[in-house]
């Protein structure tokens, strides 16, 4: 593969980081960097909120959605067009998911159905622990209404922010500080990574103490391990911290380019039957990857054509995620929506995004693209 869909960027800075860590013998799950780096991320936020380093996002989920209260028999809301890791936690405690379709207008969670059926829900006496609306490619979901739903039918909320570091909603507030919580990703593939790792960020002190107990072994006061739950080897270890550090240093320029990557895209592959993910009017999206449906009936071709075609040339693109409502594992469960993610699915492509691309790498995969799009029409 000679251009990636997302690969990690260092900044340069990240050695020097490590090797301090190195140089104080911290090289264990807690240290110094550890501290450092979440409270780069709380500053950066630069909301009222409690941020706990973690070993990946999914863990992050995990604890936030057992401090929430989710277990055997309850349900969560969430959305359906996501990854694995944003849903996995649901079923680690026992839990049932009920998926949501994405709004045409801005790609994230359709906050009328989740509105509609709360309000069933609520009739029915059958309220979810939680809602979990994912920040779509970096895109965040519409939080006033989903905090107000939220505070309505008093249900948790717990945004997924794995891929929004770095954007913002309405106001310039950033992404990552909804809900009761949110969870953030610095998976290799992110906007920053920290070879792998993830955060819990909440308002509620609690929470973030409660998570490090958990992350931490469930270790009760004592001068032997005592413990009267269980808990988890969760926390973030502090040598992926100090890349983190270094990482944090460079974070809006990586939204930045990754915003340039995407504009070029849309400028040059603009047709009929081209439509590239929505950004609504005052919400600044990371652009983590660039999004497009292909309509096979305006283009003459399909996703699946540009895919392959760019693979024979070594250029990595990618479906956008499967929706959880088709995949086999959740057959059944139940999906409120009326088709928008089939069709996303159906016709969707992610194309190479990376923060270290170069204009003649994005230049190349635009004249492939453009090529196979001129010739099947
Ligand atoms: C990456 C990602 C996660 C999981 O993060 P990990 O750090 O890989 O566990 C969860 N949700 C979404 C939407 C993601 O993109």
């Amino acid at each position: 593969m000679r251009i990636y869909l997302s690969r990690p960027h260092m900044s340069g800075n990240e050695e020097r980081r490590v090797a301090e860590a190195f140089a104080s013998n911290f090289i264990a799950p807690l240290g110094p960097q550890l501290d450092a780096f979440e409270a780069s991320v709380r500053d950066y936020l630069g909301a009222d909120v409690h941020c706990v380093g973690l070993s990946s996002g999914s863990a992050a989920l995990h604890l936030a959605l057992r401090i929430a209260g989710v277990g055997p028999g309850d349900e969560v809301w969430i959305s359906s067009m996501t990854f694995a890791g944003g849903i996995f936690p649901v079923n680690y405690l026992g839990a049932s998911p009920r998926f949501f379709d994405l709004s045409p207008e801005s790609w994230t969670v359709d906050t009328a159905l989740l509105a509609k059926e709360l309000a069933k829900a609520a009739t029915e006496n059958r309220l979810p622990k939680a809602i979990v609306p994912t920040d779509l490619y970096g895109q965040s979901a519409d939080l006033d209404t989903l905090e107000s739903l939220a505070a309505q039918y008093g249900v948790r909320l717990i945004v997924d922010s794995a891929e929004s570091l770095g954007a913002t909603y309405k106001n310039g507030r950033k992404a990552g500080t909804g809900g009761d919580a949110a969870i953030l990703s610095f998976n290799g593939n992110k906007i920053i990574t920290t070879s792998g790792g993830g955060m819990l960020v909440t308002r509620h002190k609690a929470w973030a103490d409660e998570a490090r107990f958990l992350a931490t072994q469930a270790r009760d006061p004592a001068p032997h391990y005592e413990h009267s739950t269980f808990g988890y080897n969760y926390r973030l270890s502090n040598i992926c911290a100090a890349i983190g550090l270094g990482q944090m240093e460079v974070l809006d320029a990586r939204v930045a380019r990754r915003r340039e990557i995407f504009a070029r895209y849309k400028a040059a592959l603009a047709r009929p039957g081209i439509a590239f993910m929505p950004e609504p009017e005052g919400l600044h999206s990371t652009r983590w990857l660039t999004a497009l449906t292909i309509d096979p009936s305006e283009t003459g071709i399909t996703r699946e054509d540009i895919r392959l075609m760019l693979l024979e040339h070594q250029i990595e693109s990618r479906p956008l995620w499967k929706p959880m409502h088709m995949q086999p594992l959740y057959a059944g469960a139940p999906y409120h929506g009326n088709g928008f993610d089939e069709r996303l699915f159906a016709n969707g492509l992610c194309l190479p995004s990376g923060s270290d691309m170069t204009d003649e790498q994005q230049d190349e995969v635009i004249e492939r693209v453009s090529a196979l799009l001129d010739k099947g029409r």
